[in-house]
């Protein structure tokens, strides 16, 4: 017998108080403030892989610097990584950069209305458009995030995994139901992804609160504690970054990391990148412009999306010749640095 799919019950009820519910507990975020396209659409690309926590950090500076698609469009890139800096995943700001420039050239400095047209742009995915063009324009445009995917799951007591190719169907299915019911999709979509940030949390869910309890169906089998399923996440590739530093002065000599790849065109300290640790000797033929190794300062494990990265930090001397760019310590955070290089900084200092 074919298996019929689970479904979000009494879903007007549920669209109902979740409208009604969100204008009381809305956090005050700087980008719920003047509310134009395009400050909408630079706060979305940033709260893509960052806490709305730190967004709220960057996001004032950021805006007061790039009012505009325009400005941001002339802007070279690495103000923009710059200010980028402490938000992570930076290609999301190479990406906002692009972004900027076609809507300044094709779109007349407009942010595009349509969750299609902003899709043809770099670095907006599905979910980003829909929340830009619902927030923005009102536009009934369906939103799933992983906030949006746990209260939908729960809602309907949907025990899979909210991961793959079925569960996105499902999830999208149930979440343009929802919109579509909604009085304000800018309302509607923001209540769902505020309940999964603030009340519908992975652990110890906070029912006892929730607006649409009484319209929950895992609230009613007691089952929101495992649902959705878990999948385990695949493991991360470990890699040894070798870091060697020299510190003339309260100045860090630097390079400009490849075009390409992890941390793309940002500074750092020059790296020997191993699969296993390597002697020092090893790292001086590794890296012609080094003269010596003077000491090993320390370690420190950094994770990203892809890696886990064992960063040794070492004190060295370059060549005269060797061509580094010397920035200032104290400045560090000025520059288009990742966490892991202000990481380095601290750990070759430390005494
Ligand atoms: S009742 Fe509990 S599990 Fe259901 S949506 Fe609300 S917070 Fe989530």
């Amino acid at each position: 017998m074919r298996k019929v799919a689970k479904q979000v019950s009494n879903l007007p009820a549920v669209v109902l108080r979740l409208e009604a519910w969100f204008p009381r507990v809305l956090r005050n975020l700087p980008w719920r403030k003047q509310r134009t396209p395009w400050r909408v659409f630079v706060s979305e690309v940033m709260l893509q892989q960052t806490q709305a926590s730190r967004v709220a950090e960057k996001f004032p500076a950021f805006v007061r610097r790039f009012p505009n698609p325009k400005q941001l469009a002339r802007a070279a890139e690495l103000d923009v990584l710059a200010l980028w800096q402490g938000l992570g995943y930076y290609r999301r700001a190479k990406n906002l950069h692009a972004a900027a420039k076609i809507i300044t050239t094709r779109c007349r400095g407009r942010v595009p209305r349509t969750s299609l047209e902003l899709q043809s742009l770099p670095g907006i995915g599905r979910y980003s458009a829909g929340a830009i063009a619902s927030i923005a324009f009102d536009k009934a445009e369906p939103i799933v995030d992983g906030n949006v995917a746990r209260v939908l799951s729960r809602l309907a007591d949907r025990r899979e995994s909210a991961k793959g190719k079925v569960a996105d169907e499902w999830l999208w299915s149930a979440a343009e139901k929802c919109v579509r019911a909604a009085k304000s999709p800018a309302v509607l979509n923001e209540a769902l992804m505020e309940l999964g940030a603030t009340v519908c949390v992975p652990k110890n869910p906070r029912c006892a609160q929730c607006p649409v309890r009484a319209c929950c169906a895992a609230f009613k089998a007691n089952s929101q504690e495992f649902v959705p399923l878990k999948q385990s996440a695949a493991p991360k590739r470990m890699v040894v970054h070798h870091a060697l530093v020299e510190i003339r002065g309260s100045s860090m000599g630097m390079i400009t990391r490849p075009a390409k790849g992890l941390w793309a065109g940002m500074l750092s300290p020059p790296v020997v990148e191993s699969v296993q640790v390597l002697r020092p000797a090893k790292l001086l033929a590794e890296m012609r412009e080094v003269k010596s190794i003077e000491q090993f300062r320390g370690e420190f494990t950094f994770l990203t999306t892809h890696r886990a990265i064992r960063f040794r930090v070492y004190v060295a001397k370059f060549h005269s010749q060797a061509k580094l760019r010397w920035i200032s310590l104290k400045k560090l955070d000025h520059y288009a640095v990742s966490n892991a290089v202000l990481k380095i900084a601290k750990t070759a200092m430390e005494k």
